[in-house]
């Protein structure tokens, strides 16, 4: 079968010329800042191109947290704000879990929670499950595969800037 994936538009990093290394300091040694020592940075079609295909995405894979079913994979950001795709285990609602004081008044109104609980991602094996906890009417990424990535990628097709489409001959074990 044929794997797609979108390549974005990279220059050699301006900052340190493509050395991934810059001035030394005790924290990060002499990686540089402008690149985290990949060398190359996006450039600004292909930062655009970027920002237009995750707006894509937002559009049609954005749902309440409540709408969240077992199974579903999901993309969570984690402290520091990094983003992982994880696929939920169990869905659990907890009453009046939130409270907002409305504006002008002593009155606090409170939403159920929804607890989303994640499969253990397969590397961190010695990593506890994680969660995560959101008031009912918040909204939750669902990770895009399959015919919904077709859609993507005919997207990404009529950007005319800053990412080109790769295809990729893989054997179907790969995807098992
Ligand atoms: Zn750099």
């Amino acid at each position: 079968m044929t794997k797609t994936t979108l390549i974005y538009e990279t220059q050699t990093c301006s900052r340190c010329l493509g050395s991934g290394h810059h001035s030394f300091n005790l924290r990060d040694g002499t990686i540089c800042y402008g690149c985290r020592g990949r060398k190359v940075q996006h450039t600004r079609a292909g930062t655009k191109a970027i920002e237009a295909v995750r707006a894509f995405i937002a559009a049609r894979h954005t749902v309440p947290v409540e709408a969240v079913l077992a199974g579903d994979r999901v993309r969570v950001t984690r402290l520091g704000g990094s983003i992982v795709t994880r696929t939920v285990v169990a869905t659990e609602r907890t009453p009046n879990s939130f409270g907002r004081r409305e504006s002008g008044s002593d009155e606090t109104v409170w939403t159920d929670g929804i607890t989303l609980t994640y499969a253990k991602p397969v590397p961190d094996q010695f990593g506890a499950y994680d969660s995560t906890t959101s008031p009912v009417g918040s909204t939750v990424l669902k990770s895009v595969s399959g015919a919904d990535w077709d859609e993507v990628v005919a997207y990404a097709r009529t950007l005319k800037k800053g990412v080109t489409v790769h295809e990729q001959e893989v054997a179907d074990a790969a995807h098992a």
